[in-house]
């Protein structure tokens, strides 16, 4: 059994409280010297923690080996870019800006991408020299002590990056120490129980949370390439990934079309056991997501929606969901509006580009959107007009580390990965020098 470490939780912090001078005191040289051995310890290690991952999450072998790939490309786009941001910025003779590490940084983070999340994180904010209490999730704990044993490995002290295993109670321990900043992913509904833990506290706070993203097939596009490519976005890691397509709008004309192109490729994925070579489909991390797709299923059906394919638990396991797909569907529907966070999808007939905004806006969330199109300046017109922080024209489910990752509405607040999200573990200080007078 995991020991559960929330006893000491306070004493943890203490201890990186005393460090964090010591490690922001350490040249940006010194550090990268020691983050640059964390990243080399994964490509080294790949094959063993991509076991672990997919042991521990389910996800396919294949994709686990790319999500830890997908880690070391984030590690050296912040390794080539973070000294820049400590520069200071002399502005005059009187007047200077430096930068400062916030403190010491609590790092909740979510279990369907461990590595592609924690390091968007943990990697800036040991390079800007704040030191991190890690907490991942209870569902990945043995990728969090993993992560944690290549960083003590690598030389980076436990004094400035411990990982603190337990479930949801270890985080809000974490919350009631005082930290200098709290980096947040998960869903939204922990997201709001932790922005009022820190609401009186007066620090940073980043949410990176859930979504409900949606693409919308114009009727100038190639139909079946847009169709694989979507079904990809739908199905990637069974849908658990915070942007996924969760909604389908295409445009009257070639809406049967589409559908027929969609089926073929949610109909040749195949479900099965993570480590069998031929599996695109794993299980579901949680078993109780899969009473939420079941409800979904229904709910819909039940307001007239038409099921293609899929919508139980597949007979041999509880943990798995075939691919399912749903047409007739609309706004008034629960698949349409909460986050599904699987292998389901609602496909919904739209007449024009008005239209397809005005659904792609109606939920509670604003993580990313999608425009397929032959046509740029009509898809980033759509674009500017829906409310996300991400955008996406022929593409989706896509991260890169050079555009910034921010939520809007109810998908969260701030940025990481780009400059930006280096930026976010710095304060600026405004320096005034005046000259003294001569006695
Ligand atoms: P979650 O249940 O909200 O948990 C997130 C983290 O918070 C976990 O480490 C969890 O610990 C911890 N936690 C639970 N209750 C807490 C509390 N009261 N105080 C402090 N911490 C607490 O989310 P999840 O199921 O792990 O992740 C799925 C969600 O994350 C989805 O909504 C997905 O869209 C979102 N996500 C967003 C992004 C993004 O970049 N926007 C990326 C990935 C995932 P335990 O797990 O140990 O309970």
């Amino acid at each position: 059994m995991l020991k559960d470490h929330t006893a000491s939780v306070q004493g943890q912090f203490d201890r990186l409280r005393r460090f964090q001078p010591v490690w922001a005191a350490l040249s940006y040289p010194q550090r990268a010297k020691l983050i640059r051995g964390f990243r080399d310890l994964l490509l080294v290690k790949t094959e063993e923690l991509a076991d672990i991952l997919t042991r521990e999450v389910g996800k396919p072998r294949a994709q686990s080996f790319r999500e830890i790939r997908g880690a070391v490309e984030r590690i050296d786009f912040f390794l080539e870019n973070t000294e820049a941001a400590l520069k200071s910025e002399i502005i005059s003779k009187e007047e200077i800006i430096e930068f400062e590490p916030l403190g010491v940084i609590a790092n909740i983070s979510a279990w369907n991408y461990p590595y592609l999340v924690g390091t968007s994180v943990f990697i800036p904010a040991l390079l800007t020299g704040n030191t991190v209490l890690y907490k991942p999730s209870e569902f990945a704990s043995l990728t969090g002590f993993k992560i944690q044993e290549l960083m003590h490995e690598a030389g980076i002290p436990s004094d400035a990056f411990t990982a603190l295993i337990g479930n949801g109670r270890v985080g809000q321990e974490l919350l009631a120490v005082p930290v200098d900043g709290v980096f947040f992913t998960g869903s939204y509904a922990t997201g709001l129980k932790v922005a009022k833990a820190c609401a009186a506290k007066m620090i940073s706070v980043q949410l990176e949370l859930g979504g409900k993203d949606p693409v919308y097939v114009c009727d100038d596009v190639n139909l079946a390439w847009a169709a694989e490519q979507i079904a990809d976005g739908v199905f990637y890691n069974a849908g658990q990934s915070c942007c996924a397509v969760e909604r389908v709008y295409v445009q009257n004309s070639i809406h049967d079309g589409f559908i027929e192109q969609f089926l073929i490729h949610a109909r040749k994925l195949k479900l099965g056991e993570p480590f069998d070579e031929s599996t695109t489909l794993g299980p579901l991390t949680r078993s109780a997501q899969v009473d939420l797709l079941e409800a979904q299923v229904k709910d819909a059906v039940s307001k007239g929606a038409r099921l293609l394919c899929g919508g139980t638990r597949a007979e041999f396991s509880d943990r798995f969901f075939p691919p399912t797909v749903l047409m007739n569907v609309n706004s008034s529907m629960r698949v349409m509006q909460e986050e599904s966070f699987g292998p389901i999808i609602g496909i919904q007939r739209v007449e024009d580009d008005e239209e397809a905004i005005r659904q792609m806006n109606d939920t509670q969330y604003g993580l990313t959107a999608s425009v397929f199109s032959g046509d740029e300046t009509r898809a980033r017109s759509i674009l500017s007009r829906v409310n996300t922080g991400t955008a996406y024209w022929n593409c989706c489910d896509r991260v890169s580390p050079r555009l910034p990752w921010s939520g809007r509405k109810n998908s969260g607040t701030g940025s990481t990965l780009s400059k930006r999200g280096i930026q976010a573990f710095l304060r600026p200080k405004a320096w005034h020098l005046r000259m003294p007078v001569a006695n």
